[in-house]
């Protein structure tokens, strides 16, 4: 009997606009269990050091996936013909308690883990990251990385914490979870407290790919590299929405001018295809400082271009 898989509610048994405010209008389940993939929230601002906001971004970019159909009319893929995939709701963090959200986040992403399903996260502010990555490790071993940001997210401490929305690449570093000859830092720019802020990554095996490597130019060439060096093991892919330009992405708390653009991000995340994706999160969207809801609706598209790009959907073209 062929297995039938969860779809998006169509445009034409409900209007867009009605209806529950899942992602992409999937059915809602209580856990991981039996899916392929889900889609989760992690509704946490308490780790950003500017503008806040990002709590807000879970709810915002499920209203904002609204519009979003099955098919990608670009790489062909049929991701709810090949996947069984629900939106498992959101974490349950203690927002008065940054450090306590961490641990949470974990024991949550355990959970998913031991189900077999692949976590596609609505961020939240940067900090989730390293709990999920700590999670991975646990299940996968250390992982490859792509980490797609404006900030290279690799403080030691900021305001004397080492758990902030500018440190969660750090503390993956300290714990083991990642491959450091397989982490690839893309967009990064603007301004920093050294002229070397970059070179730490860099003196750990990491490639760096400052933003104005990427202007003017297709990243599908960068993009084989990375699949080449990466190879066929566990790879996460962490996509800050700060490393578009602001005037494609301004909802978020802490821009920077001269950043990608949006059809360089798909470049990236189709770029994907083909790898032994684990996991991937979309984090950052602020919708207090996004009005028009441009950033949230290029975070659902984004988080729908991942799913494509998951393990087990064949790209047509
Ligand atoms: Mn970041
Ligand atoms: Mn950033």
């Amino acid at each position: 009997m062929a297995r039938r898989f969860n779809q998006p509610l169509g445009g034409n048994e409900m209007p867009r606009f009605g209806g529950p405010a899942t992602m992409m209008r999937l059915p809602a389940a209580a856990s991981a269990e039996g899916l392929d993939a889900c889609f989760v929230g992690i509704p946490m601002d308490i780790g950003t050091s500017n503008r806040p906001g990002t709590r807000l971004g879970p709810r915002q970019i499920r209203d904002e996936s609204r519009m979003l159909r099955p098919y990608n009319m670009a790489t062909g893929a049929a991701p709810f013909e090949h996947l069984q995939v629900a939106d498992i709701g959101d974490v349950a963090i203690n927002t008065f308690d940054l450090k306590k959200s961490v641990n949470l986040i974990a024991g949550h992403y355990r959970g998913i883990l031991g189900h077999g399903a692949i976590p596609l996260t609505l961020g939240g502010d940067h900090t989730l990251t390293w709990p999920i990555l700590r999670a991975m490790k646990e299940k996968h071993g250390p992982v490859a990385l792509i980490h797609v940001d404006a900030h290279a997210d690799i403080n030691d401490e900021m305001f004397g914490e080492k758990a902030a929305h500018g440190c969660p690449f750090r503390r993956a570093w300290e714990e083991g979870c990642l491959l450091n000859d397989k982490v690839f830092q893309i967009g990064l720019r603007g301004t920093g407290y050294g002229a070397d802020d970059f070179d730490w990554a860099r003196g750990k095996g990491w490639t760096v790919v400052q933003a104005e490597e990427c202007w003017w130019t297709s990243l599908t060439p960068l993009m084989e590299r990375v699949r080449a060096q990466i190879g066929d093991v566990p790879v996460y892919l962490s996509y800050d929405i700060d490393s578009l330009d602001p005037a494609c992405a301004p909802g978020t708390g802490t821009v920077e001018p001269g950043g990608l653009l949006t059809h360089q991000g798909l470049e990236i995340i189709r770029g994907c295809a083909g790898l032994n994706l684990v996991g991937c999160d979309l984090v950052e969207v602020s919708p207090p400082y996004d009005p028009t809801g441009n950033t949230a609706l290029i975070a659902a598209n984004f988080l729908y271009e991942m799913l494509c790009v998951l393990p087990g959907v064949p790209q047509r073209r």
